[in-house]
């Protein structure tokens, strides 16, 4: 194997390579050459025992990024051959005749820092998100239709974080063409989906196993999704027997996405479903001036602190939409809350919750702590994998 540039160290600064946490911060080298963006360096500790193989990003805080703790293996279309192939196998699994679509590579989680790959269907949509997954971006693709077969690869590589990489944001087709209509199947329900111009790649797919839950929850009462995107948790809780279903969103796009989803179920296309495009906070206070009560409410908004420096914003928020959402329940109602800021640790989220219902005057049990699908593992190794926390509560009688 060809050498490889090094960086090294400072000293102690080693430890969380040791525990094979994947990023090495900017104030942790000691020493490193002029690289360019994405570049493979050797990392050493500052007595120079070899530490990791990483990539290596010039503009960012996260200065590398591991792709490799083991010295024998290079970086190469190979090494992306056999991560890809190993990401796509463990989750075969989630792909039935119910389910078409899951994550199928979850960046740190599956070994590839920056590298998200979701499949709908036919249609795999990447994004690269940092500097050393978009240096390898052809060598990724490719990886990720032979693993796949699938015939269209979309890259939506235009979140906001790649900025902190000083990488441009970069979307579009990639390979084959796009359906006019792109459906995908979660849990037998027909859901329409925009990979093109909707949120993330176009479905919120971590929350799978939480929509199920709902489902499981939903028959007989009235229900309110807030924050309802296209209508994930909306078809999910008709499916599963609701009474009715109101869902709120600000996107009038993700609105009329969910309509349509709801007209190609046919099982469950007339029941009572009404969409409003609104505010959450200001609808909650409406609904709760008007006296309007439901009996399970699912609360998943977006996320309101995407780094600890937001959390105390963030955590007013948080409070501010779970109180009227506790005040809108009907006593032994049932809330599905959600955060999925980065920023807010789930003890955090949890005392945030409890005193929401403190000020509600009531009191809540905890009947399930949820977190994202399978498909998006948590490795033990980097605990920020764990953006995504909730909590099924039933308030009080
Ligand atoms: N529960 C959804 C995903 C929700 S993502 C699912 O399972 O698919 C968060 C949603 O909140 C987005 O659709 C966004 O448009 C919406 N949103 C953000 N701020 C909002 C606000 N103040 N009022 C209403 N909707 C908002």
């Amino acid at each position: 194997m060809a050498t490889l540039p090094a960086a090294v160290l400072k000293d102690g600064r080693e430890k969380s390579l040791l525990a094979r946490h994947p990023w090495i911060y900017s104030g942790a080298i000691e020493r490193a050459p002029d690289l360019p963006p994405g570049a493979s360096v050797d990392v050493h500790a500052a007595d120079g025992t070899w530490l990791a193989r990483a990539a290596y990003s010039p503009a960012s805080q996260i200065r590398a990024r591991v792709w490799s703790f083991d010295p024998a293996e290079a970086i190469d279309a190979d090494f992306f051959r056999r991560r890809v192939d190993a990401a796509v196998a463990r989750r075969h699994a989630m792909f039935d005749a119910a389910h078409d679509a899951a994550r199928i590579v979850h960046a740190e989680s599956d070994g590839m820092p920056g590298v998200i790959a979701d499949r709908y269907g036919d249609v795999v949509v990447v994004q690269l998100l940092s500097a050393g997954a978009d240096a390898h971006r052809a060598t990724i693709v490719d990886a990720l239709s032979a693993a796949t077969g699938a015939s269209v690869i979309v890259e939506r590589s235009d979140a906001e974080v790649r900025t902190l990489e000083g990488l441009e944001p970069v979307s579009g087709v990639i390979a084959g063409t796009l359906p006019a209509r792109l459906a995908i199947r979660e849990q037998g329900l027909v859901y329409r989906i925009d990979v093109l111009t909707g949120q993330k790649t176009g479905f919120y797919l971590d929350q799978r196993d939480n929509r199920r839950l709902v489902r499981e929850h939903a028959a007989g009462r009235r229900v309110l999704n807030a924050f309802c995107y296209t209508g994930g948790f909306t078809l999910a809780a008709l499916a599963g027997g609701a009474q009715s279903v109101l869902s709120i969103d600000s996107s009038a796009a993700a609105l009329g996405l969910g309509r349509s989803s709801l007209a190609m179920n046919p099982a469950i296309a007339a029941l009572p479903a009404q969409w409003k495009d609104a505010d959450v906070f200001a609808e909650l206070r409406a609904l709760r001036n008007a006296g309007a009560t439901f009996d399970l409410i699912v609360l998943d908004p977006p996320k309101f602190a995407p780094t600890a420096a937001h959390a105390q914003r963030a955590a007013s928020a948080y409070k501010d939409i779970n109180l009227l959402a506790l005040k809108l329940l009907v006593p032994g109602g049932l809330l599905a809350t959600f955060s999925c800021s980065g920023g807010i640790s789930a003890e955090f989220f949890r005392k945030i919750v409890a005193g929401a219902a403190v000020d509600a005057r009531t009191d809540a049990t905890l009947v399930a702590t949820l977190g994202a699908s399978a498909d998006h593992p948590l490795t033990l190794a980097f605990p920020e994998g764990e953006y995504l926390k909730g909590m099924l509560l039933r308030k009080a009688d």
